[in-house]
């Protein structure tokens, strides 16, 4: 659910409403049970909450009607609910049932892959491609983990820290802000 919430959204305000959210509704059951409508004023601080509380409904009803009540650990499976793409599939496939199907592609990992010419492509599906083309499986879960994390920390959208950047020698983004290598004008956001 807090996956389904967090698009187009940051963590912090997901974070924000997630703690009241479940302990209203603590079981899938109890968000079947709803109607799009009743769930939006809890959701509303996330951004476009009349989608969401359609698809987070309409999941938990799919997951309590055909998968027993359980979120399923199968791509396939996750990709017909409403509101999961594969981003959000990898989400959960990775980080709570350890499995390694492909890698996420968030906002960082879009960002970061193309800087360090990991990829020259924008869309997140090509890009996914690209990255399990060259990062090994055992490292998909980890790698998406890193990227978001140097993304929230140093590598901003704009004015990324490059000056404190371990990377920094093997980045030849376009759009950094400080460099001791030659840059490629098009590898940048
Ligand atoms: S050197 Fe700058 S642009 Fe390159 S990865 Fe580091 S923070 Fe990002």
């Amino acid at each position: 659910m807090a996956t389904i919430l967090s698009a187009q959204s940051t963590d912090v305000n997901v974070n924000r409403v997630t703690p009241e959210l479940f302990r209203k509704y603590p079981t899938v059951a109890d968000f079947a049970a709803l109607t799009p409508e009743q769930l939006e004023p809890d959701v509303r601080s996330t951004g476009f909450f009349r989608n969401k509380s359609k698809s987070v409904v309409g999941a938990a009803k799919k997951i309590v009607g055909e998968f027993g009540g359980q979120v399923p650990d199968d791509m396939e499976k996750l990709l017909t609910l409403p509101g999961v793409a594969r981003k959000t599939a990898n989400v959960v496939l990775g980080s709570w049932f350890h499995k390694a199907d492909g890698v996420v592609v968030d906002t960082h990992v879009t960002r970061i892959s193309r800087r360090l010419e990991l990829t020259k492509n924008a869309d997140a599906p090509k890009i996914e491609q690209d990255l399990m083309k060259i990062i090994p499986l055992e490292k998909w879960i980890l790698f998406a983990h890193q990227l978001i994390w140097h993304g929230r920390k140093l590598c901003f959208a704009r004015r990324p820290k490059c000056v404190d950047c371990a990377l920094e020698n093997i980045c030849h983004a376009g759009d950094k802000t400080w460099t001791t290598v030659e840059v490629h004008k098009n590898a940048k956001l």
